[in-house]
């Protein structure tokens, strides 16, 4: 299936691994240039040669913390017309709710609210213009069934899903379609770690992590980072004309209810 965006660009922050990388490596696919963005220059710089040899895309790779005010300055700089965004940045340390401080709250609200917000603020209004445009904020499952742990994590998000819920509706009329992407548990270095977490706390083997982990799901595993990119790119593509404000949730399943 032809998406209908080849020879766009798109901006996929927080891509040199994980999730955001397969973001961008399903948008090269369709024929997208890219401009992609980490902290870590080595891993990135690798990211966009993976990427132009697969694709044969334009990819500009800008090394850069996308939630400091420096960093997304750099990032927009390297940026020409930007037809596509994709939100994405680390997830907030998790904790115990009485020990969130202000300033705990004010970081992550930087992190995972007010970076994608700002992001918006600077490439929609170009899209507007041209008539045509595409936003995927990258949140979690946990906007829709929360982690006690990652409480910093399910207030930022929830914050961006206030607003997003707005703006999608504020800007569709005018060829701009936002929404957002729900990962459940994905196999990421993110996941890795918290692997690494349970065998320390549970005794027991990686086998026996991954075992548990994966039986935890309906589908018998968890999702890799080639499955949410096709998604992304989907939900970047032509065919989403009529589909605004929305949290498609990709946990195969975990989440369980009959709706919504
Ligand atoms: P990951 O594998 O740890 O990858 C994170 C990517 O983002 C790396 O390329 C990293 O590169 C970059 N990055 C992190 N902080 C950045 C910053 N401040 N500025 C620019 N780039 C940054 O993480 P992931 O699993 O793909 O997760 C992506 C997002 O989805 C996170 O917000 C996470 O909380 C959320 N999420 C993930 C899962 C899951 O199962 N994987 C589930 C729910 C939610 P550098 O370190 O070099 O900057």
């Amino acid at each position: 299936m032809d998406l209908g965006i080849k020879g766009k660009t798109a901006l996929v922050c927080a891509s040199s691994k994980g999730l955001g990388k397969g973001c961008a490596m399903a948008l090269a696919a369709e024929g997208v240039n890219l401009v992609i963005n980490a902290r870590g220059a080595d891993a990135l710089e690798a990211t966009a040669g993976a990427i132009r040899q697969a694709h044969g895309v334009e990819v500009t790779a800008v090394a850069a913390d996308i939630t400091t005010e420096d960093g997304r300055a750099k990032v927009l700089e390297a940026c020409g017309q930007i037809d596509i965004l994709v939100n994405n940045a680390g997830g907030p340390p998790p904790g115990f709710w009485p020990d969130w401080e202000r300033e705990d709250f004010i970081k992550a609200l930087d992190s995972n609210m007010l970076t994608p917000i700002a992001l918006i603020k600077a490439l929609v209004p170009g899209m507007i213009d041209r008539g045509w445009g595409r936003v995927v904020n990258i949140t979690s499952a946990s906007v829709k069934s929360p982690i006690g742990q990652l409480g910093l994590s399910n207030s930022a998000r929830a914050g961006l899903t206030g607003y997003v819920a707005g703006t999608a509706r504020q800007v569709c009329g005018k060829g701009v379609i936002m929404n957002n992407l729900l990962p459940g548990s994905h196999d990421t270095d993110r996941i890795k770690s918290l692997t690494q977490a349970t065998m320390k706390r549970e005794g027991i083997s990686e086998e026996e992590a991954i075992a548990k982990r994966n039986a935890a799901n309906p589908t018998g595993h968890i999702g890799t980072a080639e499955d949410f990119g096709a998604v992304c790119a989907f939900m970047c593509s032509d065919y989403v004309n009529f589909m605004v404000g929305q949290n498609i949730l990709l946990d195969g399943g975990a989440f369980n209810s009959t709706m919504g």
